[in-house]
């Protein structure tokens, strides 16, 4: 059967991100502090914000001469202007690319060149880097803004302050109607169900789309009294998602990476309401020692997704701090919120579940004949609707894997749903590790180890660690009998570390095998070695 929302539909418009930004939709005063940095304490107000965005994105096409449909990359970790800057890209109708702060060069290289990337807005500690990669791409040291003033490069800040605005029609591109569906807003990388990072195409109006579904259901949510905390790297959607709070209106506090010291303190200090989350985060604050040197009377509701929290944990938080925890699921290739439980009520029947389905969603479980599955029978998790992304971008025979001829998404994802309409996400089927909520893809990390010149083949599995609540990268290698002397696993580690970011380390461990089990036209049986690895734990 197809599974439908159990929210009332919402009505999405055609129009641009932009478009509603500037609508003011939730009637937000002008000079509300909006936007803060936990850090430095800056501030930008609502108005300040919007002035920025049109500004910018004037200045994008005045000053550095940026045409409609050219991508920026955006390459460092969270800002204060980060928002203002991706929304400036999206007025000059350009797209934006969200790069992790954290990736090598060649990662970097291979994001610009599979982006089409013709811009690069960074910062001055990662300046190196990115004229290294930019370089090699072509990408001309003029096309390189900062956020940081340093002589010789333009910077968003200034480029702002220099740029007035006449009021004239087209300071800032718009366009309504059928076009938003077209046109894409965000390139975000994700490896979907099998392979390499690939660039989702989300356009405005997947993007306008997922922010009314969201509305739908958070009705809890009081511009007057909620504050966001998001700590998480704004490279990935969901805390995207979380910074553009401010749009409706609610305060959101920015934080350029976790040190629970710091966050704490940012509770207290700005009295945050509510955090985004993930499952390691979670733990870290349960086990934390200190927490009652910190007023956190503040804080209401914490939200983990990106990777599953466990009953366990979830319920041992909740106790802890006596606020509600609770889980939300999505994806990138769906803008990428899907599910959320409902906030406003503690209810025991969603504890361990990621929540109901998102208003115009649909949603099918089928088993492995694809054959559509009941209530409470688990199977595949699909899904349809207006947030899931336009395709894969210039890469359609990996589009027509993952979205069937209806429509459907496949998550990838084991799934059951129960007769409240509440999701129980059970096991990822997809080949997609998460170490602490980040993409480890391990196609990506196979690819190093078989270029090792004295390894023969490779399989990179999850390995799940409960002391740090999340999956570890593990790889099963076969050494060349020819080798001497024998590499050993700490050379292989070492050798995959140096070529990639560090969340995508095999800190898992390495094990040598004399062949990997694959089915008889050459693809990996990766499901024989993890539960290999998951029986060998049990037996440890
Ligand atoms: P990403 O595109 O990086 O957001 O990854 C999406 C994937 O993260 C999903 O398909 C799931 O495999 C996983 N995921 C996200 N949220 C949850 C959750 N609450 N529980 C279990 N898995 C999750």
């Amino acid at each position: 059967m197809i599974f439908q929302s159990h929210y009332a539909p919402v009505n999405i418009p055609e129009i641009t991100i932009q478009r509603l930004l500037f609508s003011n939709p939730c009637n937000t005063p002008l000079d509300k502090v909006i936007i803060t940095h936990g850090i430095t304490d800056r501030k930008l107000t609502f108005g300040q914000v919007m002035d920025g965005v049109k500004k910018f994105g004037k200045a994008l096409r005045q000053e550095v001469g940026l045409k409609p449909s050219d991508t920026v990359a955006v390459f460092c970790p969270n800002q204060l202007y980060y928002p203002v800057a991706i929304l400036g890209v999206l007025c000059a109708n350009g797209v934006v690319t969200t790069v992790n702060p954290v990736y090598t060069v060649p990662e970097f290289r291979f994001q610009l060149e599979n982006s089409g990337a013709k811009y690069i807005i960074t910062v001055p500690e990662f300046l190196e880097k990115t004229l290294e990669a930019a370089k090699s791409v072509n990408i001309p040291k003029e096309n390189v803004i900062l956020f940081e003033p340093m002589s010789g490069y333009k910077d968003v800040e200034a480029m702002i302050a220099r740029t007035r605005l006449t009021g004239e029609q087209g300071e800032w591109d718009d366009f309504s109607g059928e076009r938003c569906r077209e046109q894409t807003a965000y390139l975000m990388y994700s490896s979907g169900t099998t392979g390499k990072s690939k660039a989702v195409e989300l356009t405005h109006y997947n993007l306008v789309a997922n922010i009314h579904q969201y509305f739908r259901a958070v009705t809890w949510l009081d511009a007057d009294k909620d504050v966001v905390l998001t700590f998480l790297p704004y490279y990935h959607i969901y805390a995207l998602t979380y910074v553009m709070h401010f749009m409706i209106g609610i305060p959101v506090v920015i934080l350029p990476g976790f040190n629970i010291e710091t966050y704490l303190g940012c509770i207290e200090k700005y009295r945050a309401s509510f955090t985004p989350s993930v499952p390691p985060v979670c733990l870290a604050m349960l086990k934390y020692p200190h927490l009652n040197k910190y007023d956190l009377s503040s804080l209401k509701r914490i939200v983990s997704a990106a990777a599953p929290l466990g009953l366990e944990l979830e319920l041992a938080l909740k106790n802890r701090l006596d606020i509600l925890v609770v889980q939300g699921y999505g994806m990138t290739e769906a803008s990428p919120y899907t599910h959320a439980v409902d906030m406003e009520k503690d209810l025991p029947e969603s504890y361990g579940s990621v929540g109901r389905l998102a208003a115009n969603m649909e949603a099918k479980i089928v088993d492995e004949d694809k054959k559509e599955l009941a209530y409470g029978e688990i199977g595949r998790l699909l899904l349809r609707g207006p947030n899931v992304m336009k395709g894969y971008y210039r890469n359609p025979e990996a589009t027509a894997e993952a979205i069937d001829s209806d429509g459907f998404y496949d998550t990838g994802d084991l799934a059951f749903v129960d007769h409240n309409g509440y999701y129980f996400v059970v096991d990822r089927v997809k080949e997609l590790i998460k170490y602490k909520g980040l993409q480890v893809a391990p196609a990506e990390i196979e690819s190093h180890l078989n270029e090792h010149p004295n390894l023969l083949d490779s399989c990179v599995v999850p390995l799940y660690s409960a002391d740090e609540a999340t999956e570890l990268p593990f790889a099963f290698v076969v050494a060349d009998p020819a080798a001497n002397p024998r590499p050993t696993e700490k050379e292989i580690q070492d050798y995959v570390a140096a070529r990639v970011a560090p969340h995508k380390k095999i800190r898992g461990g390495v094990r040598f095998v004399s062949e990997i089990p694959k089915n008889p036209s050459g693809k990996i049986l990766r499901r024989v070695l993890r539960d290999q690895l998951q029986q060998s734990q049990k037996q440890a």
